[in-house]
């Protein structure tokens, strides 16, 4: 923990005082651009891959970045979205999963997940992605296929919430399908079906 204390107080001492404003200007509330729902994977940082500071991104984070379908239990990530969407008025969801995903590949090969009770219940929210990731483009290796396949039933799932249901219907919402290959610095997005393209393709398109 020693060197999590000393970053710590090296944020106070270096970092804070250049970002003092900002801070004091957030105390008066929160207008995020985005809710990220992403892994507790440590190689993500979604302030560092996004380039944003802090107020712009609402966050949720969970092994393999995973949404319960509405009313399945009282969970966190209910809770967050409704809170998200409804209180707080973001327009953009993006689900994003990761390149060697751990609970991806514990889905994929479920033995790996034995003594790991927790993880083995939470995991059957991510099942239907097993179903369709033969029909993901975009991808060769077969747990990025999984880990493509698992955004697009998340999305799926994030619909059955009525927050997002209606927001989506009347056009305040938009929902995002992200891949992020860490060690390529790469975000590939969906389109509406089981296709995935690099970002960069995407946006030079839009340009
Ligand atoms: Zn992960």
């Amino acid at each position: 923990m020693e060197k999590i204390y000393r970053g710590v107080r090296r944020f106070q001492s270096e970092v804070f005082p250049d970002h003092r404003d900002h801070f004091a200007a957030l105390g008066a509330g929160q207008a995020p651009r985005l809710l990220l729902i992403t892994c507790a994977d440590s190689r993500i940082d979604p302030a560092l891959l996004t380039q944003t500071q802090p107020g712009e991104l609402f966050v949720i984070r969970n092994a393999g970045n995973l949404v319960a379908p509405y009313g399945a239990f009282a969970s966190g990530e209910a809770a967050t979205i409704e809170y998200g969407i409804r209180a707080l008025g973001i327009q953009h969801v993006a689900v994003c999963g990761h390149t060697h995903c751990g609970a991806m590949a514990a889905l994929r090969e479920p033995e790996s997940a034995v003594g790991l009770p927790a993880v083995e219940a939470w995991l059957e929210y991510g099942k239907p992605a097993l179903e369709r990731e033969e029909t993901i483009e975009g991808f060769e290796a077969p747990l990025t296929r999984t880990v493509a396949a698992n955004v697009l039933a998340q999305l799926d799932h994030l619909r059955t919430h009525p927050s997002v249901a209606e927001a989506e219907a009347s056009g305040d919402l938009t929902l995002h399908g992200w891949v992020y290959d860490f060690e390529a610095g790469r975000i590939f997005v969906s389109d509406d079906a089981a296709h995935f393209r690099r970002l960069d393709s995407v946006m030079r398109e839009v340009a």
